[in-house]
Parts: C-alpha cells; sequence; structure tokens
C-alpha cells in the first residue's frame, strides 16, 4: 500500500511548489522516492516530472477550443472529463515502484473539493494506499485569531468532504510577519479569539476551537516555505505519525 498525500488549497497557495518541494525533501533527506502525479488539466508549466499527469487525457486549454466554452466553463468541463479517467490513473498508480505518491489536486479547490472529482478520487485512491490531505493556506489570508479559526475550520470541511485525514498547513511562512503563536498555540489561540472576536462570530469561533479541540482535530498547524524548506520536517513527522498509525511503516 502506497502512502499518498493530496495537496488541496485555494488557487496560489502553494499546492504545485509544496509538491515539488517535499518531493525533493524526502529523497535528499529521506532518500524515499516519491512519485508524482498531477490532477489539473490547466497546469501551464510544473515545477515537477509527474509520473502520471492528467493533461494525457485532458487539458484545458483543449476544452476551451472544441467546446468553444470560456476559461471557467472549460476549467469545470475538463474536471468532469477527468473524473473518467480517475480508475485508470489509480491502477497505474498502484503499479509505480515509489512508496509515497504526492498529488497536486486543481488550481481552483472548489473544483476538487466541491464537485464530484474529490470524492471519486478518494474511492477509486483508497485501494491504492491511505490517503492523507494537506490543506494549505496562504498567510496573507490569514491574519487575525478568527482567520486560524476559519482554517482549521476549513481543513475539517476537507475531511468531512473527503472522508481522510486532514492536516491544516500555512505555506510561505517566508513571508509571515506577524503572531505565530497563534498557528502553534491553541490555548493562546482561544485567549486572542476571546479577546478579539466581537458578539457571535467571537462566540462561534471559540466553539469551534473547543469541538476541534474536543476531536483532538487541527491541533497543530506546521509553518511551511515552499521555497525555502522551512517545516518540511515537521509535515514529514505529522504525516510520518498517521501512516504509521494506519500500520504501514515507513
Ligand atoms: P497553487 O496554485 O496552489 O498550485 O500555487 P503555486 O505553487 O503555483 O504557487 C503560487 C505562487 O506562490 C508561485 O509564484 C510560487 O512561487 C509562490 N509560492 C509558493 N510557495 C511559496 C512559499 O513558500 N514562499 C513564497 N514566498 N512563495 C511561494
Amino acid at each position: 500500500m502506497k502512502n499518498i498525500v493530496l495537496f488541496i488549497g485555494p488557487a496560489g497557495s502553494g499546492k504545485t511548489t509544496l509538491t515539488a518541494s517535499l518531493g525533493r525533501w524526502l529523497w535528499s533527506k529521506m532518500l524515499t522516492p516519491t512519485a508524482y502525479i498531477n490532477l489539473d488539466p490547466g497546469a501551464e508549466s510544473l515545477p515537477y516530472k509527474p509520473d502520471i499527469d492528467i493533461r494525457q487525457y485532458v487539458t484545458t486549454e483543449k476544452v476551451m477550443r472544441e467546446y468553444g466554452l470560456g476559461p471557467n466553463g472549460a476549467l469545470i468541463k475538463s474536471i468532469e472529463i477527468a473524473c473518467s479517467y480517475l480508475r485508470e490513473i489509480a491502477e497505474r498508480t498502484s503499479k509505480l515502484p515509489a512508496p509515497y505518491i504526492l498529488v497536486d489536486t486543481p488550481g481552483q479547490m472548489e473544483l476538487f473539493l466541491f464537485r464530484e472529482f474529490g470524492p471519486r478520487f478518494i474511492r477509486e485512491f483508497k485501494q491504492v494506499g491511505y490517503i492523507i490531505g494537506v490543506v494549505i493556506l496562504d498567510p496573507t489570508l490569514t491574519r487575525k485569531a478568527q482567520d486560524v479559526t476559519s482554517l482549521k475550520l476549513l481543513s475539517l470541511i476537507a475531511s468531512l468532504r473527503l472522508g481522510v485525514d486532514v492536516i491544516p498547513v500555512i505555506n510561505k511562512a517566508d513571508l509571515v510577519e506577524g503572531d505565530f503563536r497563534l498557528f502553534k498555540d491553541n490555548e493562546y489561540l482561544r485567549l486572542k479569539v476571546r479577546e478579539t472576536g466581537e458578539g457571535i462570530i467571537g462566540e462561534i469561533s471559540e466553539r469551534i476551537l473547543e469541538l476541534l479541540d474536543d476531536y483532538k482535530l487541527a491541533t497543530r498547524i506546521p509553518l511551511l516555505s515552499a521555497t525555502t524548506g522551512v517545516g518540511l520536517e515537521e509535515l514529514y513527522d505529522m504525516l510520518h505519525e498517521i501512516f504509521c498509525a494506519c500500520g504501514d511503516l515507513t
């Protein structure tokens, strides 16, 4: 069984860059060979060499031309077409020799998470290995304590939607100027939410944090930089812990 890491996040959060840098890190530091899968039919260039590429089956550009669609319509149509190749891609993945499979999902997160593509991917790939989602957020979107709560909630939504374990991460740590403790220290985060959250929003935010704490979900958020490599070891440790807990000692 493979260890499958699925990178999910809004456009520009760093899915593609992180896919490439974790792959390089796994090989250079852990001597673990990785295989890469690109699931973005709209990708133009990639910083890694995909072992399996959805663009072999469908590209957004070709769909635009063939169906006379604009960029958004073509993206949606190409994702629908891509869905029908997932079984074949899962079969090909199971034959790849690498134990770690890194999966770069479509640029627009909602196309993967809130359409059929994500759940179908999980159905097909469950036979291939154990899947962990890494939900990536850009720190420029998380400035306040409540934003960190939203990130944790987003990772819970991804977990509910896909039915897999999820690790929330903050990428672009090299660009973060602010309160790192918000990401690292739950009690501190709760305090800040209480201080800054007004009215009902503050209350909701606190209740969400309590709920996540009760179930030990999203308790640690690694701060990463896909460009400098900061935090990759911490992410690897968290992935390793979950993969090992499911019985696969890599
Ligand atoms: P995706 O749309 O989620 O796949 O995002 P990309 O991986 O294409 O990254 C979007 C932009 O953010 C690119 O210009 C990357 O070079 C940049 N980027 C990604 N990760 C980092 C990071 O850790 N630090 C900085 N400074 N830039 C990053």
